[in-house]
């Protein structure tokens, strides 16, 4: 067992299996030997490397190299109770624990860990990128395959799962477990999604599956995306049946939406690409968390993006997403630079990420690295998942917000998940005469002319608008 701790990381989502793996793990523990054994200590363990603080001062040091190793895919706790170090590696022991890394003054200075392996002993100091590459982890476990689609970076045994849920190792490949399943389908107001600037007024055929690559503990749709439970696709779709119902439905686009879509890629990039040759446009509501091999092949497909940019703080992701801005931020960098529409929208969580230092530094960042012209939307959270005893955002916060954003110049700036036609009506950024008014999901007035333009100054309003 992980030591009790605050700290001690859950362990990652295994495979239905997992117990089944465990037993035949122990089996072979006991009764095999050689390099078959060191494998299946470590990919059968549910925790295969701990690390160990000599004390509780190096806790942040100890902390920043356990993200590391969870980002890797690795799972990894951290033991930074006040027990004396010669403990804590007995208790690591006899947890079975395949690798202890061991972190005080020394390798705190030279980012490294004192690593010991439960079978090979005392290892030497390794620098913590060593660490991730040390053949020790990776080079004895020929069978295992990495998915390269997101910043997890999963290694994954035969038959293991990835810790988005839905990606597993088959026949040394990675495979979607949920190719060509949905959870249902839904015909909502483009709005909804939230696009403001694409096509407003159309409506879209929504659909979605269950799993993602982060595991935000506000996360709104907690019931599928934070689910692992493949019962719950109860609907299977062909890209062609995807058209079809669109199309019956006068949608003129499909929105990948509801659980992230990145990690169902496949899927995902056969729909798209039956919708385009049919006339439709395609959507992505996405987390944005994306390996840079990965992004330009994804993002392409897609005429629209809405990028939830969670918080402008490296902290906030870790802690409360279990992932990282930076590969946000770079996919937020390419989109706005790429053919593909993009709006972001960021929930803001009282007490969390509404600080107006926080909110300036994100406005600051978005008008220089993605400019004044792209939709930025403020939404209200509401009590869900894990964070059910902190209050839902006020008006009063998202109109500051909204106040903050406009403070940098930013042209459209929204706020979503409230009543509030001024927040939700489009002005011209160059007359201040309001272009779309909404109500909610509903259009009142359209005052965009067939170039795109204000119709009151012919200023051009930035988005895809329809011509006629
Ligand atoms: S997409 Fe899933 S399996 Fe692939 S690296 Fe990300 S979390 Fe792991």
């Amino acid at each position: 067992m992980c030591p009790a701790s605050a700290e001690t990381a859950a362990c990652h989502c295994r495979a239905p299996l997992g117990s089944f793996e465990r037993f035949c793990g122990i089996l072979i523990e006991h009764f095999a030997a050689g390099s078959l054994q060191i494998i299946s200590s470590l990919w059968l363990a549910l925790e295969q490397i701990r690390i160990l603080t000599v004390s509780e001062k190096f806790g942040e040091y100890g902390n920043a190299v356990l993200k590391k190793l969870q980002l890797s895919g690795l799972r990894a706790s951290l033991d930074n109770r006040g027990e004396k170090i010669g403990a804590k590696i007995r208790e690591g022991r006899l947890d079975l624990v395949p690798y202890l890394a061991v972190v005080g003054a020394k390798e705190a200075e030279n980012g490294s860990v004192a690593l010991r392996g439960r079978k090979e002993g005392e290892l030497g100091e390794l620098l913590v990128p060593s660490v991730l590459a040390e053949p020790i982890f990776f080079d004895r476990i020929t069978s295992m395959t990495q998915c390269d689609l997101c910043p997890r970076q999963c290694t994954l045994s035969e038959g293991q799962t990835g810790i988005c849920g839905v990606r597993t190792c088959r026949d040394g490949n990675v495979s979607l477990l949920s190719y060509g399943k949905t959870t249902g389908f839904a015909v909502d107001p483009i709005e909804k999604k939230p696009l403001n600037h694409f096509y407003p007024g159309s409506k879209i055929l929504s659909f979605g599956s269950i799993g993602c690559n982060l595991s935000c503990q506000f996360c709104q749709n907690a019931t599928t995306a934070q689910s692992r439970d493949l019962s719950l696709l109860t609907t299977s779709a062909t890209p062609e049946d995807i058209v079809r119902l669109a199309t019956q439905h006068h949608c003129e686009s499909v929105a990948f939406t509801y659980n992230e879509p990145i990690i169902s890629k496949e899927y995902v990039l056969d729909v798209a690409a039956a919708c385009r040759s049919a006339g439709l446009k395609t959507v992505a509501v996405s987390n944005g968390f994306i390996s840079e091999k990965c992004r330009s092949d994804f993002f392409d497909s897609m005429d629209a993006a809405n990028i939830d940019l969670k918080s402008f703080s490296d902290t906030f992701y870790r802690d409360y997403c279990n992932g990282e801005i930076e590969p946000v931020k770079d996919t937020l960098r390419y989109l706005a630079r790429s053919h593909t529409w993009l709006e972001v929208t960021t929930l803001l969580i009282p007490s969390l990420n509404d600080s107006d230092v926080e909110i300036d530094a994100l406005c600051n960042w978005f008008s220089e690295n993605l400019g004044r012209e792209i939709p930025l939307h403020f939404s209200a959270f509401h009590p869900a998942h894990k964070l059910l005893t902190l209050p839902s955002t006020s008006a009063p916060t998202l109109h500051r917000a909204r106040e903050i954003a406009l403070s940098f110049d930013l042209c459209y700036v929204y706020t979503g998940n409230i009543d509030d036609p001024a927040g939700q009506t489009t002005y011209c950024p160059q007359c201040d005469q309001p272009v779309i008014i909404r109500h909610r999901f509903t259009i009142d007035e359209y005052k965009i002319d067939e170039e795109s333009c204000c119709k009151y100054c012919g200023q051009t309003i930035n988005g895809r608008f329809a011509e006629s």
